[in-house]
């Protein structure tokens, strides 16, 4: 990816909470002219037990709805920044743009317009150290009177503007509502904002530079030193999210997938470690097969689960049986997780904690709505994804799964895979998930 025209650069709160680490992000932008667009967030925790600049603006917002003094919590924003500043020995003076925000803030400014300031602030300083323009967030990224995304127009004004720009910084994590108020995304929005950026772009690549070198094939704190993920494509990732595997925000995959841009996941404290390409397709990346048959990508799981088992005989012959449980599921405004069936058995994959104090109602409903000969639900489940686009159409992979589990006589509960063979979902008691997880990766991780 060296001989990239446009590559979108975001930097994480990790990577940017001190001078230090900003001034290892100014070094990895200026190490390639093509790095031409860059969106920050705001700075996050520097070591152990810090605070993140956005959670003071937060807690600075609930301290003023409260009508309690503020001035401490500001100047101690206002000293995060004041020290990144003397450690890059700028000349920067934000002294103006806090006078704003405490003029807001005696306003009665909202959530929004406080917890964005962490990204525009870092915005500024970034732009002023590398001396690329600063563009507000709030003049390019747009939300409709409901708080909804508005992709479409978004692209059209930014891709617009950033044609009139050679190199940028763009604060992450906000835009603007239709009367100009600043509205933000969810929590680690930047991600979002920095995948929006690179299809205005249209960037070659979008590198998301953080704290970690990439995915891991399973949790580190369940398997030791798992391997890195190289190369994963967009819906491989999805599946991995799901299951708990969280390294990017959900919504950020979008933006970036409709125009087909990979996505690099990089280490800001080792930028000679490749990280993890996330890729739009499963057939071939830079010209290299991306997947061994057989192989997996990743193994992730959840905790917290039950079944709701249902029996009946001659299930299979009664039309509309599983629309009518489905029906009670989603008056109840409960979501299913899986749907594993037999031929007069049923059984829906819950969330406990959805579920919570509506058993016996749950119960009762279903049990009205088909008379089941049994019904109960079971609880303590877990569920593990394996995942990879090797499996596809490679014989022997569930066997392999299954075996791994059957030698470490994990009983398995349940078994769902898609027709995309892009995963095996097995359900396990919750007391067996980690050496499960840990038997699993084994299997397809040692020679
Ligand atoms: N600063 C925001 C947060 O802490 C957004 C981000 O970092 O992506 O959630």
């Amino acid at each position: 990816m060296n001989n990239c025209q446009t590559k979108v650069v975001k930097f994480g709160g990790t990577s940017l909470a001190s001078a230090e680490q900003m001034q290892k992000a100014v070094a990895i932008i200026r190490a390639e002219d093509a790095r031409r667009y860059v969106v920050p967030s705001a700075p996050g925790k520097r070591f152990d037990g810090d605070k993140k600049v956005t959670d003071m603006l937060i807690a600075l917002h609930h301290t003023a709805e409260q009508s309690l003094p503020c001035e401490d919590l500001l100047a101690e924003i206002e000293q995060r920044y004041t020290e990144i500043l003397r450690g890059l020995g700028s000349s920067l003076d934000l002294t103006p743009e806090f006078a704003a925000i405490r003029e807001q803030l005696q306003a009665g400014t909202t959530l929004d317009y406080l917890a964005s300031r962490g990204e525009y602030l870092n915005g500024l300083i970034l732009a002023d150290c590398l001396g690329f323009p600063f563009i507000d967030a709030a003049e390019v990224i747009f939300f409709d009177e409901n708080g909804a995304f508005e992709p479409e127009l978004t692209n059209r004004v930014l891709s617009r503007r950033l044609s009139r720009q050679r190199c940028a910084v763009i604060p992450g994590f906000y835009g603007s509502l239709p009367n100009g108020e600043i509205k933000t995304f969810s929590r680690g929005g930047s991600d979002v904002t920095g995948a929006i950026v690179a299809r205005a772009a249209n960037a070659d690549l979008y590198e998301n530079w953080t704290d970690v070198s990439g995915f891991l094939m399973a949790d580190p704190r369940i398997v030791p030193s798992p391997r890195a993920i190289e190369v994963i494509t967009y819906r491989e990732l999805r599946e991995l999210s799901y299951m708990g595997a969280a390294v990017l925000h959900e919504d950020s995959i979008f933006p970036v997938k409709v125009a087909g841009i990979p996505i690099n996941i990089k280490n800001t404290n080792r930028p000679g470690d490749d990280g993890t390409f996330i890729v739009p397709s499963k057939d071939g990346f830079r010209g290299v097969a991306t997947a061994s048959p057989g192989s997996i990508t990743g193994v992730a799981g959840r905790k917290g689960l039950c079944l709701v088992h249902i029996e009946k005989d001659m299930m299979n012959q009664e039309i509309g049986f599983g629309a009518k449980v489905l029906q009670v599921v989603a008056d109840m405004g409960l979501s299913f997780e899986h749907l594993p069936s037999g031929i007069d058995t049923m059984c829906v994959v819950l969330s406990r904690a959805d579920i919570a104090g509506k058993e016996s109602e749950l119960l009762e409903r279903i049990r009205d709505a088909v008379q089941p000969d049994f019904i109960a639900i079971e609880g303590e489940l877990a569920l593990i994804a394996v995942v990879g686009r090797g499996m596809t159409g490679a014989p022997g992979s569930a066997a392999r799964v299954f075996g791994a589990l059957a030698k470490k006589k994990i009983n398995i509960r349940m078994i769902d895979q898609g027709s995309s063979e892009l995963n095996i979902i097995v359900g396990v008691n919750e007391g067996d998930f980690e050496r499960a997880v840990d038997a699993i990766y084994a299997e397809f991780t040692s020679k």
